[in-house]
């Protein structure tokens, strides 16, 4: 296992074999990073998340010259912007980064005056107001179930979705566990387990994966980093571009941020595993190389 990106490096020719390809492929590739655990620490309360301003400024300087950069998280798009944006705004001429909200269902690009309106078109209006109506009427019972337990920090909402978070309060995780459970069949939801959190969403939302087939759309390469469950979505898609047929010289790579709660599951199937920023930095700087 990766414990230094450089050492690592050294033994597997083949890895630094395709690295070196898709730094080739750097002016027709995108980079994309989750948010949580991978640009930013893992903290206690989730909305106290904040950017690692270090590692966002290497991820800038050394991948400007790659064709897309993004963000892609399950997060609201606004929040990412308002974790973002103070330090995007004070760096020298940045390229525009596309941060993707709530796995792709929001969309907005920082740097471009352009506002776009190409959020997937996979959804109705329609669609997604009946999803709002849905989580609101989830949320009301979450957040009921929250007092009663007396749980603080436990519920958030997400307009289409609805996270509901153990890491404060371990000894709740079986009861909010159960809870989700319930409603997930009242409701007809999908559970999504994430590090300390499960998610309950209405079938038919977009996952990264989603994300990464629209980044790659144009493009003849990319690579994505991350560290938990809905990271594994976005790897996988990026495996099946690269062995389509009509992207036969597709450049991918994949790439887990390890830590405690980091899946195995993502580890085993990512190409490079880094233990946390420091790592992280010397892999931008390293893909970054022919780009400075
Ligand atoms: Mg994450």
């Amino acid at each position: 296992m990766a414990t230094n990106v450089d050492n690592w490096m050294k033994l597997d020719r083949n890895l630094l074999l395709r690295i070196d390809r898709f730094k080739g492929s750097s002016q027709s590739a995108f980079v994309a990073c989750d948010f949580d655990g991978t640009l930013s620490p893992i903290v206690e309360v989730p909305e106290n998340a904040y950017l690692d301003e270090q590692v966002f400024e290497v991820f800038v300087a050394c991948c400007k010259g790659f064709s897309k950069l993004a963000v892609v998280s399950g997060r609201r798009c606004n929040f990412l912007f308002e974790k973002i944006f103070p330090k995007y705004n004070q760096l020298n001429s940045p390229p525009p980064i596309e941060l993707f909200g709530l796995y792709g269902l929001e969309h907005q690009i920082l740097g471009d005056k352009k506002s776009p309106e190409d959020t997937y078109p996979l959804i109705s209006k329609d669609e997604l107001l009946a999803m709002e109506a849905l989580i609101d009427q989830v949320a009301l019972e979450a957040f009921n179930f929250a007092e009663l337990e007396n749980l603080i920090g436990v519920v958030e909402k997400k307009r289409y979705m609805l996270t509901l978070h153990w890491r404060r309060q371990l000894q709740a995780k079986e009861s909010i566990e159960a809870f989700a459970q319930k409603v997930a069949s009242t409701y007809n939801l999908e559970l999504h387990y994430g590090k300390a959190n499960v998610e309950l969403r209405p079938p038919g939302l977009p996952s990264k994966a989603n994300v990464v087939q629209w980044l790659a759309q144009d493009l003849d390469g990319g690579c994505y980093i991350g560290d938990d469950m809905g990271d594994i979505a976005a790897f996988s898609e990026l495996r099946t571009i690269k062995n389509s047929k009509t992207k036969p010289d597709f450049q991918a790579l994949t790439v887990a941020i390890r830590s405690d709660e980091t899946p195995s599951q993502l580890m085993d199937e990512a190409d490079i595993v880094l233990d946390g920023p420091a790592e992280l930095i010397e892999f931008f700087k390293l893909i970054g190389q022919v780009n400075q």
